[in-house]
Order: structure tokens, then sequence, then C-alpha cells
């Protein structure tokens, strides 16, 4: 068996793995341990099409990495193959532009980010010492959802507050899915080689959604700030508004402002305007079936996301490619056309047949398009293997 990566996406209550090889083009096991910190955790395993629950007793990352290993145990041949372990990190701040592999400064660099993801870095840094005890000797390597947005310019990145708390804080725009970004540049240079030196503008709308534009394959705008809070309206994130609510709510409900931020983060979106679901494809359902505040909750979504696709597009010469991914971009047919109605005024059209289409990479513009308008399934487990690999090399 080729070398194989295992990729370890520690969340704040869930981690996520799978086993890559051929160069990441197979996966041979995925799987997640959910509601850690619990005293209900499993762990479910995935390979090839079965299903495997088990209880986590412990409920920690930690016991999670644990049972991955003795799986693995049981299974010489992919474990003897396992030649690196890919971490997928939230917010590197700053201080990382790229994947890096990880030692103690990196580890320390992180944990200084943890302001900024009070939730996603200590879980990050756990999952990594327990890799790092459970496979010793495996290189590790972190890759960042911030890291490909450190193109942009101060112009782009800076909020228009005092410098004073920029410099002191490093309070500025950071960006996140920049994994499934630079995953969408290369696939879309794959089928498109000219797109490197043209404007390709991406919405990865999934239950965190976020647009960005990438000029000549690099980042120069994107929607998510600081945190994954500001931009696009989401599945329970209100993604963009005027800043004087959060103290509006805070005074009205009578909570603290961080219980108000909660609100904005956990109960908006989707979910606060349909008061059902922050599930697309249920508010979707309940729109067939008449229900008016789905329909709502989806028509503010499509419109602010074109509103935000328009934004980020300031900072392109041309609009060539628009690209849809993430789990709604990938499958919701009437969001990507209710999107795409929204920049007439842009001349970009889909042709309708060809958006009912969904699963597989294809271009879905009408002859009359000026912009070539796609859908492409994202991958970020094979960009954080292929990370891997290519540190592990060097
Ligand atoms: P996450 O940000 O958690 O990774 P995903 O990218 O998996 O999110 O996207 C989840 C979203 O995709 C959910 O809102 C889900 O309803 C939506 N989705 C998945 N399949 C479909 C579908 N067939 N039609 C409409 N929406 C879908």
């Amino acid at each position: 068996m080729s070398d194989s990566i295992l990729v370890i996406n520690c969340g704040s209550s869930s981690l996520k793995f799978a086993v890559l090889t051929d160069e990441g083009q197979t996966v041979l096991l995925e799987g997640i341990a959910e509601r850690l910190g619990e005293s209900n955790s499993t762990l479910t395993f995935k390979k090839e099409g079965l299903k495997e629950s088990i209880s986590l007793p412990e409920g920690t990352h930690k016991s999670a990495v644990a049972e991955i290993k003795k799986w693995l145990d049981n299974r010489p041949t992919i474990l003897n193959s396992l030649t690196g372990i890919g971490h997928r990190v939230v917010h590197g701040g700053e201080t990382f532009s790229q994947s890096v592999l990880i030692d103690q400064n990196v580890i320390d660099g992180i944990a200084e980010c943890a302001n900024f993801a009070p939730l996603h870095s200590p879980a990050h840094i756990i999952g990594m010492y327990a890799a790092i005890e459970l496979f010793p000797g495996v290189p590790q390597v972190a890759v960042f959802d911030t890291a490909f947005h450190q193109t942009l310019a101060a112009e782009q990145y800076l909020y228009p507050i005092p410098m004073a708390l920029y410099r002191q804080h490093h309070f500025r725009k950071y960006g996140f899915h920049g994994t499934s970004y630079r995953y969408i540049s290369r696939r879309l240079a794959e089928i498109e080689p000219n797109s490197l030196q043209q404007g390709v503008l991406v919405a990865h709308l999934g239950n965190g959604a976020s647009t960005c534009a990438i000029n000549k394959g690099k980042s120069t705008d994107t929607s998510m700030g600081i945190t994954p809070l500001e931009g696009l309206m989401m599945g329970t994130r209100c993604g963009s508004l005027d800043p004087s609510l959060l103290s509006f709510i805070a005074d009205a409900e009578g909570i603290s402002s961080a219980q108000a931020l909660d609100v904005l983060n956990k109960k908006s979106g989707l979910l606060g305007i349909s008061e059902l679901s922050n599930d697309c494809r249920t508010l979707e359902d309940a729109m067939a079936s008449g229900n008016e505040s789905a329909k709502l909750a989806l028509d503010m979504f499509a419109i602010r996301t074109a509103k935000y696709l328009v934004s980020t597009a300031t900072t392109l010469d041309r609009i060539d490619h628009l690209v849809f991914t993430g789990g709604i971009g990938e499958n919701s047919s009437y969001i990507r056309a209710a999107i795409c109605q929204q920049l007439k005024a842009f001349n970009i059209h889909i042709d309708s047949d060809k958006n009912a289409l969904r699963g597989a990479t294809m271009n879905i513009e009408s002859a009359q398009s000026q912009t070539k308008v796609w859908i492409i399934p994202t991958n970020e487990e094979l960009m954080i293997a292929l990370d891997t690999i290519n540190l592990i090399r060097q």
C-alpha cells in the first residue's frame, strides 16, 4: 500500500478524521467522534460503505484518537503505511501564512491565537498532543483555515477602528474556509488552466458560509472576519449587521454581551428567521409545503450571499469564474438560482436545466453569461493530506 495520511479535524465537541492514500485520492477510512465532553459520546467509523459506532466512555478528544489508533492496530497494513498526520487548524492569526510541520513552537503559536477561536484552538492542541503521543515518530502537520487569506492587502484586512487596536491586539479580518478556497482554485486550474491568471469568485455555502475573491491564484478579499461571524447569513450565524445591535440585544433581554453574542452565533441566520431549522434541505422541504418563513429565510440567505459576492468581487479585474461549493452550494439549485438572479446586472446568468443537476464538477452558465459559473465539490481533507505529504517530503 502506498503512503497513507491520517487527517484529524478537532472541533469543540467533535473530532472528524479520515485516512487517505494514493496521494490523497483514495479514502481508506473516515469517521467522527461526536458529543465529546458529554456522557453519551460516540465514535463512528465508515469504511467502504459500512458504518460502525462504538461508545466513547471517557468522551475526550484524546480517547477518540486512542480508539482510532486501536482500530489501526488491528489493520497493520494501513498502520504501517501511515507516513504523516495532518491537523486542520481554524485560526493561525498573522503567525501562519502556510501549512507547517508541528513542533512545540508551532503549538505555542496556535495557543497564542486561541483568544480568536476559544472553542477550537484548545481542542486542536489536545488533538495534536494526543496524536504525537499515540503515533510517536509520525510527522505531524498543521493546516490553517486562515492561511490562504494572508495575501489580503491592508486596505482589505483592516477594520476602520483605531489603529492602536490592530497594533496592540491584532484585531483585523482573517477570513476562514481558506483550505477549501485553495482546493477550489487548484481544482478549477486543472479544468481551466487560464483561471490562475484570471478573476475567480467563490461562494463556500455550508452551515458556515463565506465568499472569496481569488485574483491570479491569490485571495484578495473574503467575507468572514476576525471570527467566522462576519459576512453572509449562515445556518445559525447572523453575518454582518450594525454592531450596535449587540448592546441593544443585551440591554433589551437583560443578558451579558457574551450571551448576546451567543444569540448572534447560535440562534440567528436561517434558524433565527425560519424559526424552524438551520438546515437548508429541511427549509427547502418546508418551503415546498408552503411554509412562508422557510422561504423568507432561504431568500434572505441568497440575497445576502449575492451582496457579499459583489462586495468581494471589487478586488477583481473581471469576474471570469463564479464557483459554488459547500453542502448548500453544491446541492441547492434553488439557492444557486436565487443568488444568480441577483447578479444579472453583472452579466451572470445560469442555465436552469444544468442548474438542476448536482453532485459533480460542472459548469452551469447560460450562453449569454459573461462569467463561467461552476459547481465544484470541495475537498478539504485532500488538501490537508497533500500539504502533509509535501511537507514530509521536503
Ligand atoms: P458544514 O459547514 O457543517 O461543513 P456542509 O458544507 O456539510 O456544512 O453543508 C451543510 C448544509 O448543506 C446544510 O444546510 C444542508 O441542508 C445543506 N445540504 C446538503 N445537501 C443538500 C441538498 N440536497 N439540498 C439542499 N441543501 C443541502
